[in-house]
């Protein structure tokens, strides 16, 4: 049976119940996937035109002191190379990116305390002092309040912490006991009261996740209404508790991004680099289910093969200026335009330097 009544549901109201979340999540057809996509395509078009924003990502260190079950670079993983870049390769990375034309950096990395709590707190405050022009962009994990409004008084701009679950016991699952849902719930909630643009998200078809767990997913984003969200299929990683485990679905995948951009027009929505690992064509088709934005890899050649969060990651091969290239090209092909702008999320455009 069609979910095309709960489709356009959701587009008139920008919300449903968690038993019509259910049922939209198990009834759809291809046919309901492509509907979404379409109306997700011309909302994203309504907002944001033919622009894809661009985001440099540097991936800074792979030390984590978190054993994530599905994470590639978990501290039980002992096959790892760990790296850490110093606070001058950061910069450099930038250097590199901003000569490039970026104007949003995301800094990611496992959670390694040994960069707190003077080391990046100082590495923003000098990003931001360098390019005062661009965003920058965490994705560190959890980190407690005073840290986070310290980030912030550095020049943080925004935040990314996918909640992974927002089912509690799916969340125990995927995490070890030493981590917490509602430390992780916190956070996000911090992060929004300090003034971050604000990203959750969750993997597509992680272990144990049933259309229970998505359709509180999709509660979460309309009460939380987070700035951006993270969405890409889960990819088992070897040496990991899952690595047997199978790739998250391609399609549902797509048909998420459709209904998130429906639920929130505004809304910051990549196309993951996990989902161009699934298929070649995988971010031009998240483009064309209603993701607007890009992140392209700005961590040096040398360390990039360390940084695998799942098996078989695309674009650890090549130059961030390649990665332009080829990008430029695919997003053409399918009738969008890369754009360098720092790509504020609607709502929290920066106060522009007016004069005193
Ligand atoms: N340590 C930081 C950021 C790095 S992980 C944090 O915890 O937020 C960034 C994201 O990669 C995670 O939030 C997770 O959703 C995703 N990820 C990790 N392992 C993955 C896998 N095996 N398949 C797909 N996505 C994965």
């Amino acid at each position: 049976m069609s979910v095309r009544p709960l489709i356009d549901r959701l587009n008139a109201e920008k919300s449903l119940s968690l038993a019509e979340w259910r049922t939209m999540l198990t009834d759809y057809t291809e046919d309901d996937r492509q509907y979404a996509a379409e109306i997700a395509r011309g909302l994203s078009t309504a907002v944001f035109g033919n622009q894809i924003y661009l985001r440099g990502i540097v991936e800074f260190s792979n030390y984590c002191k978190n054993n994530c079950l599905y994470c590639g670079i978990r501290c039980g993983n002992q096959t790892v190379q760990r790296y850490r870049l110093t606070e001058d390769e950061i910069l450099e990375c930038c250097a590199e990116g901003y000569a490039l034309g970026f104007r949003t950096f995301v800094l990611q990395s496992g959670e390694d305390s040994s960069y707190f709590p003077d080391r990046l707190p100082e590495t923003i405050r000098r990003i931001k002092q360098a390019y005062p022009d661009c965003a920058v962009t965490l994705s560190v994990g959890e980190l407690e309040f005073d840290m986070l409004k310290r980030l912030r008084e550095c020049g943080a701009d925004r935040y990314l912490l996918r909640h992974e679950t927002a089912d509690q016991a799916h969340y125990e699952m995927l995490h070890p006991q030493s981590m917490s849902f509602a430390h992780r719930m916190q956070c996000l909630r911090d992060l929004k009261s300090l003034g971050y643009q604000t990203g959750a998200g969750i993997m597509v078809g992680s272990p144990h996740q049933t259309a229970d767990c998505i359709a509180k997913d999709m509660l979460f984003f309309t009460e939380f209404q987070p700035h951006m969200i993270g969405i890409g299929p889960f990819l088992p990683a070897a040496n990991t508790p899952f690595e047997k485990e199978p790739v998250g679905s391609y399609e549902l995948t797509l048909f998420l991004l459709s209904l998130c951009r429906i639920l929130l027009p505004n809304v910051l929505l990549p196309a993951t680099t996990a989902l161009g690992t699934i298929r070649p064509d995988g971010r031009e088709q998240g483009i064309l289910s209603g993701a607007n934005v890009i992140m392209p890899n700005l961590s040096p050649t040398a360390v990039r093969k360390k940084y695998m969060l799942y098996d078989n990651k695309i674009c650890t091969g090549e130059e961030a200026a390649q990665c332009i290239g080829c990008l430029n090209r695919r997003v053409q092909k399918i009738g969008y335009a890369l754009t360098f702008s720092r790509g504020d999320h609607p709502d929290m455009q920066p106060k522009t330097g007016g004069t005193l």
